[in-house]
């Protein structure tokens, strides 16, 4: 047999199309992120880009066309079946995603927000799911803080919290949903370098942010939307450095 493994894409997502009412907001969306590779979308706002993460972890379920992660496939509309709920549940659980707003649970401690998902959904015993989430707040440097609780933290930390809590899931892949735009700017770059470890480590991400120097540094390609349609995508540093389309290209002169 040939190792497919590398050439595979880790996400597959074809001809996708979400409509809210008559608001098209996806219209035939494709994309690709290779296993181990980090897609950064841009784009302004209302075009899409979290209706799209939402749509790979089926938070939102698409009318038309396909997303596939790892081994695991869906096509909608055109009579396809809709997965059932436990399928779904199962289904997320392998895509950590990652708010703006952070959504930790604020009568828990911050290692109790980490052990949550494993134990009711993955139904860990407490010890082990104790030990993976001690070792996941270390990973976003925040061993010290497991026994506190959220509102004594600073929204940097909380939000590490939160990567932490997706990860305790361990998941194949991690969407990030402008994370750090809620931060007081002195905060972006701690949550920033969790980000940027686990691209270095290996993980499959996409990451929709504003940042876009930290996209040129983190991403190996970029996808630039606008209106529910990719209007460019390809390396990075390309995209970002010299875009092709105008459209691109005025987008990012904001940011200069
Ligand atoms: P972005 O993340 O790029 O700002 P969104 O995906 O949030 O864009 O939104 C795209 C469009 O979809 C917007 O017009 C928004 O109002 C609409 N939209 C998003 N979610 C919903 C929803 N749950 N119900 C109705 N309209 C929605
Ligand atoms: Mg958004």
């Amino acid at each position: 047999m040939s190792d497919t493994s590398k050439t595979i894409s880790k996400i597959e997502i074809r001809g996708l199309r979400k409509s809210f009412g008559s608001n098209e907001v996806l219209k035939n969306i494709s994309l690709d992120v290779a296993k181990g590779g980090v897609v950064a979308l841009i784009g302004p706002s209302g075009s899409g880009k979290s209706t799209l993460l939402r749509c790979i972890n089926l938070l939102v379920v698409p009318d038309g066309g396909s997303v596939r992660v790892g081994d695991t496939r869906f096509a909608f509309g055109d009579g396809s079946k809709l997965p059932d709920v436990r399928t779904l549940a199962k289904f997320r659980a392998t895509t950590g995603m990652v708010f703006q707003h952070f959504n930790l649970f604020p009568h828990m401690t911050t290692l109790q927000n980490v052990m949550e998902g494993p134990v009711t959904v993955r139904r860990m015993a407490k010890a082990d799911a104790e030990k993976l989430a001690r070792a996941q707040l270390a990973k976003v440097g925040l061993a010290e803080k497991a026994d506190q609780y959220p509102a004594t933290l600073s929204g940097g930390q909380k939000q590490r919290v939160a990567i932490a809590r997706a990860l305790a899931m361990e998941p194949d892949v991690m969407l990030f949903d402008e994370a750090t735009s809620a931060l007081d700017p002195e905060l972006v770059g701690e949550v920033l370098s969790v980000i940027q470890q686990l691209a270095s480590e290996g993980m499959t991400m996409v990451i929709v942010t504003h940042e876009i120097a930290f996209a040129r540094e983190v991403a190996d390609r970029l996808i630039f939307m606008r209106d529910g349609v990719v209007v460019e995508e390809g390396p990075a540093r390309q995209v970002i450095d010299n875009p092709s389309e105008a459209a691109t290209r005025a987008f990012l002169s904001h940011f200069h």
